[in-house]
């Protein structure tokens, strides 16, 4: 690491900087300039922080496409200046966050690291710390004056993950995130062991561009035994609709009652884009193994193959965000752009 290293600390809200509320005794955001002193260890860290903060920190509940521009403006602007970045950020919907980043970041050359805590980081047994010193940290790596991570990450109880491949699983233990499908980037013991062949590797001659715009008018659908005709009918003739990730079964699979393919091949001959991803925590879609998933395969359903729903949906708004043709979406869709399916 070298000592001149500077990591701009991008704070959005999350409970690592939060503070009870006397009143309610709900956890609510406080002043971004309190939290660094709480952690006066990061003076002794071999590199220059400079903080910015939301001008209203946020739970992450209410993260939205516009604050994902928001945080990727402060890095596009900052790009040349700073080394890499850390985004402070509450875990609820992290996963989403750092997939979206991903899709916007393209050509990323420098490491953007999220990270958050499950504990505020004035509590005494807080995982805020440690979360977010070895962040900066990894942040700051560096091999022949350059940064080692170039992607979005996802760093979180000694693990640094891609970030368009994790989700959150615990709401209670600090190991609260997982990367089912794809195996975490960094592992911090005592040293930091970095998994060189994981990286998503980067073409230095191609320009770092940013993409802001995302295209929200689309829908999670997972399925359940069940499902009604009248309610999907209704579902995918909401106005204006674009796209849906369809959360199946197992390997991709889902009912082949006429009724529920014809409805959503219709929803797709209007123009509707529908991903498939699996409702498991593991694996991968594979339409056509099964007879329940030949008919979605003949429609034109999308394969998700084995993202995260969190990297579909975010995904999805992006690319209808890039007015892709429809006839190019389906390809588009099924490509890997920054190492989120396999
Ligand atoms: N509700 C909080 C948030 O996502 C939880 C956390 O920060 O871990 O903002």
């Amino acid at each position: 690491m070298r000592s001149s290293t500077k990591i701009l600390l991008i704070y959005t809200g999350g409970t690592i900087g939060m503070q009870k509320d006397f009143e309610t005794g709900a956890l609510k955001a406080f002043n971004f300039s309190k939290l660094l002193q709480r952690v006066p260890e990061l003076k002794l860290l071999d590199c220059a922080i400079e903080t910015i903060s939301f001008e209203n920190p946020i739970d992450s509940s209410n993260i939205s496409p516009e604050s994902w521009v928001a945080i990727a403006e402060v890095i596009e602007q900052n790009y040349t200046a700073f080394d890499g970045f850390v985004v402070l950020h509450g875990s609820d919907t992290m996963s989403y966050s750092a997939s979206a980043l991903s899709f916007m970041l393209e050509n990323l050359g420098k490491p953007v690291i999220f990270t958050g805590s499950q504990l505020p980081i004035g509590d005494l047994r807080t995982d805020a710390k440690e979360n977010l010193i070895t962040a900066i940290q990894i942040a700051s790596l560096q091999e022949n004056g350059k940064p080692v991570i170039t992607e979005v990450g996802l760093y979180f109880e000694y693990k640094l993950y891609r970030g368009n491949r994790t989700t959150k699983i615990s709401a209670e233990h600090f190991n609260a995130f997982t990367s089912p499908n794809y195996p975490f980037l960094i592992e911090s013991g005592v040293h930091l062991k970095v998994n060189k062949d994981l990286l998503l590797p980067l073409d230095a001659n191609k320009p770092f561009r940013v993409h802001k715009l995302f295209d929200a008018h689309v829908m999670i659908l997972k399925m359940f035994p069940g499902i009604n005709q009248k309610v999907l009918e209704t579902l995918v003739n909401i106005p204006d609709l674009k796209g849906i990730v369809l959360e199946t079964y197992g390997s991709g699979n889902a009912p082949t009652e006429e009724w529920f393919i014809e409805l959503l091949q219709q929803a797709i001959i209007s123009g509707i884009h529908i991903v498939n991803v699996t409702q498991c925590s593991g694996g991968s879609v594979n339409m056509g193994k099964y007879e329940t998933s030949s008919e979605l395969k003949k429609i034109g359903v999308i394969s998700g193959k084995d993202c995260t729903t969190e990297a579909a949906i975010t995904k999805l708004m992006h690319l209808l965000g890039q007015n892709i043709p429809t006839s190019d979406f389906k390809n588009s869709f099924e490509n890997a752009i920054r190492g989120e399916m396999g």
